[in-house]
């Protein structure tokens, strides 16, 4: 079949019985979970069960470290940098928790040109971004979906200084084989899907009209992108509708799923939470709010149980909790961001974004924050420029090979930023940061940054390993 509906097995019962079941682990199944988890080949979704059963502070204590141990032997000190773009909020979907729902009058329309999707990217170039997620509504322009399409060629069109887009991800609607392949010759980096809630029964309340209440037509998408050829699909799901443990599982089912069926699961994890929309009850009110603490374990589960998937935390979350989850697993974060169409030109709007956000810094400030705790602030978009996505990522990113790569890259598009777009204060603070982490790195990674550093620093720009 061109265009399979639902094959994906969440199955609620398994994950019903399996959370009942290991509700209350003793010490010893957890500590030989975290040891499993130690060994970072992921974890089985009753390891899952039983670290999400965690209260007993110190037992919390030995997840957090285990989460942060593995952090830091996967991804270093890195942390990818993106901004979304959202190009329209036309939307022909009633999902109750957004402010760009059909029925909502509160929020104003728009669909940008083409003309002002070049402007916004010329702004998001301008602040020093290399990423970014191309975001909409569930409604086309007159265009129809090629509108998409469009604005994708026209993000990778604009040149401006000494930057460019290298790589665009987009996050919209499920969509058909056919239009998948366009997508993937448009050179899309990742197609990213959120399932909002994999709990049948709640995303049938929250989901009241348009194409979106068909749960498995959004629930297969990852898999007709991933027939499509789209190698790096992202996955999440919307904390705050429903039992964060039972989406914890289930996230976990859609992962062995896309495992065993494509040798490959999802190339990222975005893990939103519920935060107020204009017009919307349900978003200030979440039906199940999920803690900061609970936030916080969440992040450190998973990443234990995916160690090679990444983690992505957008400013949606305060500067503090997004603070605290870079050491736990997060390894992309958005900065600078508007959810308005025609935001960065405009500044942030309410009665036109998506929702409000809990960090409204800067890029600079964002990039001066994290390189003052000590990671490095990454722009680098090399593995889905030389073709090492999907498997292929899989594959080098497995034995950690990937650190050749990633740090060098990591210090070399870092330099960049610095040398082009940063106030003086954040160069001063990354100068230190790439000179430190030069004196801690290997003699071969060492050796092998060194050179991109001269390169970018004699004039060279887009060089990478
Ligand atoms: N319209 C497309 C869709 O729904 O798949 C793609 C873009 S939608 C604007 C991106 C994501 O924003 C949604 O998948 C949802 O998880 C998230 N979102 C919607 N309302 C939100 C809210 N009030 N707080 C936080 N995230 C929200
Ligand atoms: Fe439309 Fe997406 Fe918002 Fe639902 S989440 S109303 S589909 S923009």
């Amino acid at each position: 079949m061109n265009n399979p509906a639902s094959t994906v097995p969440i199955n609620e019962a398994i994950i019903e019985q399996t959370l009942s079941r290991l509700a209350h682990p003793d010490a010893k199944q957890i500590h030989d979970v975290l040891a499993k988890a130690l060994e970072m080949k992921g974890l089985d979704l009753s390891d899952v069960a039983v670290l999400s059963s965690i209260s007993d502070p110190e037992l919390m204590g030995e997840l957090f470290a285990a989460a942060r141990k593995v952090k830091e032997q996967i991804y270093g000190q890195r942390l990818v940098m993106f901004a979304p773009l959202y190009i329209s909020n036309l939307c022909a979907n009633e999902c109750l928790y957004c402010a760009f729902r059909a029925r909502n009058q509160e929020v104003h329309r728009r669909a940008l040109s083409q003309e002002e999707i070049a402007e916004e990217t010329r702004i998001i170039v301008n602040q020093g971004h290399k990423r970014v997620l191309v975001v909409a509504g569930e409604s086309y322009p007159r265009e129809g979906f090629s509108y998409v399409l469009k604005a994708i060629e026209t993000v990778y069109s604009v040149h401006e200084g000494r930057g460019e887009i290298r790589r665009a991800n987009v996050n919209v609607a499920p969509l058909t084989m056919d239009e998948f392949k366009l997508l993937k010759d448009a050179k899309i980096g990742t197609y990213q899907i959120f399932q909002e809630t994999y709990h049948r029964a709640t995303y049938k309340a929250v989901h009241l009209s348009g194409k979106k209440a068909d749960y498995d037509w959004r629930v297969s998408a990852p898999d007709r992108a991933m027939q499509s050829g789209i190698d790096d699909v992202g996955i999440g799901v919307l904390f705050g509708l429903f039992d964060w443990r039972f989406e914890l599982l289930a996230l976990m089912q859609h992962i062995q799923h896309l495992e065993s069926k494509f040798g490959v699961g999802p190339h990222t994890v975005s893990m939103p939470r519920l935060e107020p929309a204009t017009g919307s009850d349900m978003a200030s009110h979440p039906p199940k709010p999920v803690s900061d603490v609970d936030f916080r374990k969440l992040v450190a589960i998973i990443r234990l149980a995916v160690p090679y998937t990444g983690i992505i935390m957008s400013t949606r979350e305060t500067p503090n909790l997004r603070r605290e989850t870079f050491a736990l697993g997060v390894s992309q974060i958005s900065a600078g961001s508007r959810t308005n169409p025609g935001g960065y030109a405009d500044g942030e709007k309410n009665d036109w974004s998506q929702f409000s956000l809990g960090d409204h810094r800067s890029l600079d400030e964002a990039v001066r924050d994290v390189a003052q705790l000590g990671y490095i602030p990454s722009f680098c978009t090399s593995c889905y420029r030389v073709g090492r996505t999907g498997k292929d990522f899989m594959d080098v990113a497995k034995p950690g090979d990937i650190k050749y790569h990633c740090d060098p890259n990591a210090l070399s598009t870092f330099l960049e930023y610095l040398l082009d777009y940063a106030s003086p204060a954040t160069r001063e603070t990354g100068e230190k940061l790439i000179r430190d982490t030069l004196l801690n790195m290997n003699p071969l990674q060492r050796s092998v940054s060194e050179s991109l550093i001269e390169k970018v620093r004699s004039g060279n720009r887009d060089v990478f390993c």
